[in-house]
């Protein structure tokens, strides 16, 4: 076998086919063995409660890679956990943190050609997700579940080096108190497209939302978290039911502490407060951290002292650090690193 003929520096973020794809389903109260399947379309019911009420989560995770060229993929026991959350709160059947691990792990192998080569800075993107299949039509949870999981091979997020991004402050809200925000669901995202949509027509590259009770704290963008780096180099990160738990998000702050050494707070962060921090980034999966550069608030920008050119000195660090920990180039802590091949 031999990596697929892909021009892997220049690959950007769209799905494209691979052979195999894992699915298991949920029926009279149990998950079967679960298999690897080369048609990737989906026959379903047009009652099917996913496309009536959306019942349906997600996961987002990657293969990559090592310096000693390992494939290998990161903290999953974290996205099985999350999954396994979400499911909960929309009433599905949660699927179990091994029968997940070995489903990504199978999955993964049977692709394996398409995790890009080390040092191109692409990855094998993997999306595990969960959905209602069988028919309803009164409000309430289907009885039969599927869990499915894609992959596709996904270029550098940054292709040119890491560029700091402009943001503005959203009118609209992205979870409601109490509500699905702190879970990952599509539902989240649907009624996020339209303000994404208006924020790129107007030259910003996400949206800042705030608490929808009192829009006066710091919760986070569609789809990724706020990192803020204070002028006494404290690395601040906003604390909210309705956030989604990040895993790189979580990761970092525990490089930042044992690995370099910085003080590290999650509490409430006031908007009114944002203009007085050095550094400010986004963090997630695919970009691990992306730094801001300015923000805009109804007309009136907040200049990050780091400004439009690069990451700041300490987000950079951060991020190189994390990436060298994912890598291979820098001792992981227990369990963070799990091979596949
Ligand atoms: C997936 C996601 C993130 C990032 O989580 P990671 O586990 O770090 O990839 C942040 N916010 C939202 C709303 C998300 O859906």
């Amino acid at each position: 076998m031999a990596k697929k003929n892909i021009d892997w520096a220049n690959l950007s973020f769209e799905y494209q086919p691979t052979d195999m794809s894992y699915v298991s389903q949920w029926k009279d109260g149990v998950w079967d063995d679960g298999q690897l399947v080369a048609d990737s379309n989906i026959t379903l019911n047009e009652c099917a409660c996913v496309f009536q009420y959306a019942q349906t989560c997600f996961e987002g995770l990657k293969a990559y890679e090592t310096v000693d060229g390992k494939v290998v993929i990161f903290r999953p026991d974290l996205n099985a956990q999350r999954l396994a959350d979400s499911a909960r709160t929309l009433e599905m059947a949660p699927v179990p943190e091994d029968k997940f691990i070995e489903a990504v792990k199978q999955v993964v192998k049977a692709n394996i050609d398409y995790v890009p080569p080390y040092g191109s800075g692409a990855a094998l993107y993997i999306r595990p997700f969960e959905f209602g299949s069988s028919a309803v039509i009164g409000v309430a949870p289907a009885d039969e579940y599927q869990f499915r999981i894609l992959v596709t091979p996904v270029g550098p997020y940054f292709k040119e080096g890491v560029k700091p991004i402009y943001i503005r402050v959203c009118d609209c809200d992205r979870a409601a108190p109490h509500g699905t925000g702190h879970i990952k669901a599509g539902l989240n995202y649907a009624m996020s497209l339209h303000n994404i949509v208006e924020a790129h027509k107007l030259g910003f590259a996400e949206n800042m939302y705030l608490d929808a009770a009192t829009r006066t704290y710091v919760e986070e963008t569609g789809g990724a978290n706020f990192l803020f780096v204070t002028k006494d180099g404290k690395l601040v990160t906003p604390e909210s039911d309705s956030i989604l738990p990040s895993i790189t998000r979580r990761s970092l702050m525990i490089v930042a502490e044992k690995y370099l050494g910085m003080e590290v707070e999650q509490r409430k962060v006031r908007f009114d407060e944002v203009k007085d921090f050095a550094e400010i980034g986004l963090c997630g999966t695919a970009a691990v951290i992306s730094p801001i550069g300015k923000i805009n608030d109804h007309g009136t920008d907040i200049e990050v002292p780091s400004g439009m050119d690069e990451i700041g000195p300490v987000l950079g660090k951060l991020r190189e650090t994390l990436i060298d920990i994912q890598e291979g180039r820098l001792e992981a802590p227990e369990g963070w690193i799990v091979e596949i091949k």
